[in-house]
């Protein structure tokens, strides 16, 4: 088959790979037919993380089961799915309170990043490819209903899940002022899924015209990223807001997160982040009394309730989606997704 190869910062090859195949009981295969490219992909892209090449990226799939290993009980071959892409058991003590990104069987497994973030499981394929093995198929894939179309099941797959862990790990209260830094496809999911909880405003930061746009035609208040600490105190009578949300995965913005949130307000940060450490601004978090919350978000667990918001029309992500390219043209759409030409946002690819 054909899939998406990392050789190395910049460089990326469709090339032919081994076709997958069922490993253990628990397995299934399913056949891509959308893959988006995410800002996490970036990361690998830029060399950020220095890792081994060769390995087919990708973590955000929609497809048809082909094949389930005799262990699979929920699926069928023939079924539509969307492919989390984070790989859970449904089990351990972590899966049970809704927590699958600390999965104890699958050790946080991701696929699409080569050994390194395999987790437990070995190397996991790519979904940027015609076809990928999904390890504990049952709790990693999740059947579609017939009123969410491939285009929008993409988004279940990472970043809508990631935007809704982002506010819920902002604990919004209805009324509050939310301010969310970095208006790429996940901030934008952040804006859309803060939206639920009946926020008074949504305040979107970026300093890319058309990503401020679309976050006004959204419904969020957008400003630049020279103004915006100044514009959340004048839309807060000078307090902050209640919570604010870190889209980016860099110091600045996680810095800017920080300050602009008010006393006794929550910092919630899904930005992925390269670098071990930050320089934390401890003593003005304890004089604050800050509320910070981080991780890999809990997919998995979300993909539910969100596919039902998307089912009955509460959420639409397609607004969002502005490239799909066939898979032959991975390169190009990295490039263009990389380099925001275009007014690239979210950049789907279709095998
Ligand atoms: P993207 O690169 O398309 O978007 C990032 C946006 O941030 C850009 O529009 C950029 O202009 C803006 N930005 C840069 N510096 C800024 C600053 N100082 N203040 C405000 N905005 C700034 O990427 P994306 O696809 O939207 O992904 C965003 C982040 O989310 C990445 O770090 C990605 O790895 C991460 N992510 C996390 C999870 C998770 O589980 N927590 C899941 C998926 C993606
Ligand atoms: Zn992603």
């Amino acid at each position: 088959m054909k899939g998406t190869v990392f050789h190395g910062p910049h460089d990326v090859r469709v090339e032919r790979v081994d076709d997958p195949e069922i490993k253990t009981p628990t397995d299934a295969l399913v056949r891509i037919t959308r893959a988006g490219i995410c800002g996490s992909d970036l990361h690998y892209y830029h060399g950020a993380f220095p890792i081994e090449p060769g390995f087919v990226l990708g973590h955000e799939g929609v497809g048809v089961i082909e094949e389930v290993g005799s262990g699979v009980d929920r699926l069928k071959k023939g079924q539509r799915v969307v492919v989390s892409g984070l790989v859970a058991c449904g089990r351990c003590f972590f899966c049970r309170r809704g927590q699958p990104s600390q999965c104890f069987e699958s050790g946080s497994a991701v696929f699409g990043y080569g050994a390194s973030a395999a987790g437990k499981l070995g190397w996991l394929g790519g979904e940027q490819s015609e076809a990928v093995r999904v390890p504990m198929a049952d709790y990693t894939c999740y059947p579609l209903p017939d009123a969410i179309d491939d285009d929008c099941a993409v988004f279940l797959a990472d970043i809508l899940p990631t935007g809704y862990f982002g506010a819920i790990n902002g604990n919004i209260h209805p009324g509050d002022t939310v301010a969310i830094f970095g208006c790429g496809p996940v901030g934008l999911c952040a804006v859309m899924s803060a939206k639920l909880f009946g926020p008074s405003e949504v305040i979107a930061v970026d300093s890319i015209p058309y990503r401020l746009d679309l976050a006004r035609k959204l419904g969020a208040f957008a400003v630049d990223t020279e103004t915006a600490q100044q514009t959340i105190l004048d839309r807060t009578e000078g307090r902050g807001a209640d919570v604010t949300i870190e889209a980016v995965g860099n110091d600045t913005a996680l810095t800017s997160a920080i300050m602009a949130a008010r006393g006794g307000g929550t910092v919630s940060v899904i930005g992925v982040f390269a670098t071990q450490s930050f320089n934390f601004p401890i003593g003005y978090a304890f004089m604050r009394d800050l509320t910070f919350k981080i991780g890999l978000a809990n997919i998995n667990a979300h993909i539910p309730d969100l596919s039902r918001l998307i089912e009955k029309g509460t959420l639409d992500p397609r607004p969002l989606i502005s490239h799909i390219m066939p898979l032959t043209d991975a390169p190009k759409a990295y490039e263009i997704f990389n380099a925001k030409k275009d007014n690239a946002m979210k950049v789907l690819l279709k095998p």
